[in-house]
Order: structure tokens, then sequence, then C-alpha cells
């Protein structure tokens, strides 16, 4: 233990050592780009910049350039943080952190509170000292934008954009609060934060459409048309998806999802015609919806306190038979029945108390006969 800890030491001061000589030599290089600044080697070789002459000259890659170009011409401006440089009291990296933090017009106090910092507290801080103008305000809201954008058959959706600072703000923190309401799966299993928040996206959208999110028991689902390709799910079983009717490409598990939720009708198609027609799917009468609610209470899966979007999920699920029957209904939280249920895969334990249901991960079954 104690030959560990003592190699480890050693390793660090040699790494440190290390770093001391990459940050002389990175100070040289930077006096080097000052004088041939000065000379203007970049016009004289037809660069368009001095970053674009050391990127190509030496095959530096441009954020070090940048960092390089940027050091030898502050540097000179100022003295004290070029001193501590010297000295080795600043690694390059820092000296260059330090440096935009003084052009942001940081004072000589913020400067010194700066080196008690990690680096990217000293980003932060030089974000902080920047001034924003009216014409910077002005231009970035109009430059504000948010796109959703589906890949070519729908079945994913790129969702990007910028917003103004305080619109963008509020933004995170209402994306945020509502993935952290997000239940934890079991088995220790967690989504990470960016798949929590993309949950919440679709939640805060769900009711923005819908302004009955947070009723008992939501009314019956969409009825929908589910386009099936025979030439190919003959020989595929199924594998290469569907189409909703004016929508996105789905698979299986939302196949299982839009049985669970709504009516469906299935058309076959072949060489792009329709040629079979299933009867509509039945959705679950309101009477037994209401008597299942009624029964359950709430979410059914244990320790669930969730009322958001309470609904009825098919225990044993349409596609393998299961019924509208009260007792192959359950009541779920969205994030239960849609999340954890149809996309993730759990399942409900049917040997789990009625009204204290457990999840169980069951192996990855065959694709449900469309
Ligand atoms: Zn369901
Ligand atoms: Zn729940």
């Amino acid at each position: 233990m104690f030959w560990h800890t003592r190699c480890v030491v050693e390793m660090e001061e040699e790494f440190r050592s290390m770093e001391e000589q990459i940050s002389d030599l990175r100070n040289r290089q930077a006096v080097l780009v000052n004088d041939l600044d000065k000379i203007n080697i970049a016009g004289s070789t037809g660069s368009r910049s001095t970053v674009e002459w050391v990127t190509s000259r030496f095959d530096v890659s441009k954020a070090n350039a940048s960092d390089l170009v940027f050091a030898a011409r502050e540097l000179k401006r100022h003295r004290r943080i070029e001193h501590r440089l010297v000295e080795r009291v600043l690694t390059f990296d820092r000296t260059v952190a330090m440096l935009r933090l003084a052009v942001a017009g940081a004072d000589e106090s913020t400067l010194v509170h700066s080196e008690s910092l990690d680096l990217a507290g000293v980003g932060r801080l030089t974000a902080r000292q920047r001034k924003i103008t009216r014409k910077d305000e002005r231009q970035t809201f109009q430059e504000r934008f948010a796109v959703a954008q589906p890949n070519l058959d729908e079945s994913a959706w790129r969702v990007s954009g910028v917003l103004p600072g305080v619109g963008g703000k509020l933004f995170a923190d209402a994306l945020c609060m509502r993935g952290d309401e997000l239940r934890l799966l079991p088995d220790g299993d967690t989504c990470t934060r960016g798949q929590r928040q993309a949950d919440a996206l679709v939640a805060m959208a769900m009711d923005s459409l819908d302004r009955t999110g947070d009723t008992e028991a939501s009314g019956a689902g969409p009825s929908v048309s589910v386009f099936v390709n025979l030439n190919e799910a003959n020989g595929t079983g199924g594998e290469k998806g569907c189409e909703v009717e004016y929508g996105p490409r789905v698979g299986p598990n939302t196949l299982e999802e839009l049985l669970c939720t709504g009516s469906v009708q299935i058309i076959g198609l072949e060489d792009g015609q329709p040629v079979v027609r299933s009867r509509t799917s039945r959705a679950i009468s309101p009477a037994i919806r209401r008597f299942v609610a009624n029964r359950d209470g709430g979410c059914t899966i244990s320790g669930c306190t969730s009322r958001y979007r309470l609904e009825p999920h098919h225990i044993q699920l349409r596609s393998h038979g299961g019924s509208h029957d009260p007792e192959n209904l359950t009541t779920l939280c969205w994030f239960h029945h849609h999340i954890a249920i149809h996309q993730q895969g759990l399942r409900i334990d049917p040997d789990s108390p009625t009204l204290c249901r457990r999840l169980i991960r069951t192996p990855v079954g065959p694709d449900p006969p469309v």
C-alpha cells in the first residue's frame, strides 16, 4: 500500500514537472509568434490569419493555435500575468484563461481571485465580465430559433435551438424540474439526465396539446390507422416497422403502446395498395375506464404517488391476446406506462398484489403479430 501511494506521488510530481516544461515551451512559442506577427508572417505567406498560419504550418489544432496567438499578443500588456507564467506559478492554460479574463475587463482583485478557481470557474467569471450591449441583446433575440427535425422515416426527431438568456434559463429550469419528477426505474436502473429531460419535453408537449393531463383518468386514446407493408412483414416477421397514418414510422414497442391506449386499425399494403383491413380494435369503454380508475385510485406501481396522466394498461398485452377485462387492466401513471413499460420493456409482475404492483424485466419477446 505504502509503495503504491509513494508511486502515485512520484507520478504526480513527474506529471507536474512535465506540465511546467510544456508551459515553458508554449511561452517561448508565444514569444516567437509575437515576433512573427510583427513582420506579418500570415500576409506574406498567403494565410488569412496568424492562427491559420500556425495551424497549417505546424499541424497544431485550431484551439491551441488560437490560444498561442492570443497569448502572444496579450502577454506584453499584462506583465504581472506574464511574470507568474515565467516564474512557473501559472500553467500556460491558466495564463490564457486569465488573459481572457483581463481582456474582458476584470480588475486586479478579480484576477487575483481567479487564481483560486478551477479553469472552468475562470471561464464562467470571464463570461460574466463581458458587457452585453443593446445591440448584442437585439442580435441574440433576432437569432432565436427552435426546430424539431425528423429523420427520413420520422422514427426519430432531432430537437435544437437557441434561446435568449432569460427564456433559455426558464426552459432549462422547467425541463430539469419536470425531468426530476419522473420516477426511477426498479432494480437500480436509472435514466440519464438527458433521457429524463427528453421524456419531460414530450410530457410538456402533450400537456400543451391536451389540457386534461392531470385528470384522474384521461379519455380514450387516439384512433389511428397503422399501415403494414405485407411484402416486407411476411419476409421479416414485421421487424421493418410500420407507419402510423399521417405520422411517423414506428416499431413493435410503439405499436403495442398504441394498441394499449387507443383503437387501432391495421391496414395491410401490398405494392403500396391496401389489400386487407382489420376491424378497428375497440378502445376500452368509458364505463370500464371509470371502474378501473376508481378501483385502483392511482398508479398501482408499488411506491408511486404520481397522478400524472393516469391510464389503464393491459397486463397481458393486447398484441398477445390481452382483453379489456378489468382483471387484465391496471392503472398506471404516464411515466410507468409509457416509459418504463412500453418503451423500456419492463412488465407488470402478474404475481404482485393488485394495488401494489412490481415491475420486472423480461427477456425480449418476439415482435407482436401485426
Ligand atoms: Zn399499456
Ligand atoms: Zn407510476
